[in-house]
């Protein structure tokens, strides 16, 4: 039994962000464990979303190492981080995208178990302005001033982006303001405004985190058919569905290999969704 694997454990979590508020209680209701914020630890090092501080590994391996710095810090054998990447949608113009991870680390037994959440949700976006009122419709829609932004001078087009002068700004009179200080150093006069992402000022993306909690705490109950390890579960994905007039190969998922974090045990399924044949709208053949 996987929850008699975690229960009554101690799991550390490296935050500075205050995710302990949505981890918390996913882990101890699913899996009986008491997370302990691991505070020493600087997750800024690791790199932030602003950019200041450039990830020098992708976003599932910075959360690994967050894991592990945590569980070191408290000297504990178990820990657990969460990673987001924000970016434009990959198939629809003028849509923002994220993706979130969380990870989590068990020194004990020797796994790691990663889950990985596409959010279509998301208000990551950014504006270019010489004040709040020539960018009042953009402001509402990334749900400014419940999410908070960040402003910095424009540099341009094609030069090297100025650093940020404020960050979490989640006033009207404090953004008018930065936006003032960033018009005057902008050689374009203008300022450019981003959301700021990390979790402690987005509510949406706090939310999002606590939903992909409740997907870890299953996937961690979830054990291999072959070895029983923990965190049996999706790892990969196959394009092929065939079209439904033409029968022709399309981009879309048919289907789902589900693999072990101890052994190499795969499993290859059809979708869960039991769609078997693809929209023609979605064939190279019949909608070139
Ligand atoms: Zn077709
Ligand atoms: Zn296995």
């Amino acid at each position: 039994m996987v929850s008699r694997r975690y229960a009554g454990r101690l799991i550390a979590l490296a935050t500075q962000h205050g995710k302990q508020q949505v981890l918390a209680r996913p882990l101890r209701h699913g899996l009986g464990l008491t997370l302990r914020h691991a505070a020493s630890v600087n997750t800024d090092r690791f790199g932030s979303f602003a950019g200041d501080q450039v990830r020098s590994a992708d976003a599932p391996t910075t959360c690994r190492l967050k894991a592990e710095a945590a569980l070191e810090a408290l000297d504990l054998d178990l820990g657990i981080a969460s990673e987001g990447s924000f970016g434009p949608h990959p198939a629809v113009p003028f849509l923002a995208m994220g993706q979130e991870w969380l990870v989590l680390v068990d020194r004990r037994d020797g796994f790691v178990i990663t889950q990985p959440m596409l959010c279509s949700h998301t208000n990551f976006g950014s504006c270019t302005a010489a004040d709040p009122e020539s960018c009042a419709s953009w402001l509402r829609q990334v749900a400014f001033p419940s999410h908070a932004l960040m402003v910095r001078p424009h540099a341009g087009e094609r030069a090297d982006p100025l650093p940020w002068l404020a960050k979490g700004i989640h006033g009207a009179a404090e953004l008018a303001q930065w936006m003032a200080v960033a018009v005057d150093l902008s050689p374009l006069g203008l300022a450019w405004l981003e959301t700021d992402m990390r979790a402690h000022c987005n509510p949406t993306r706090m939310a999002s985190i606590r939903r992909l909690a409740f997907r870890l705490v299953r996937r961690v109950g979830a054990t291999c058919p072959a070895c029983e390890a923990p965190g049996w579960g999706l790892v990969s994905t196959r394009a092929g569905l065939p079209c439904r007039a033409c029968g022709l190969a399309t981009e879309l998922v048919q289907l789902e290999e589900f693999g072990c974090v101890a052994c190499s045990h795969r499993r290859l399924l059809p979708r869960r969704d039991g769609l078997t044949a693809a929209d023609p709208g979605h064939c190279p053949y019949c909608n070139p």
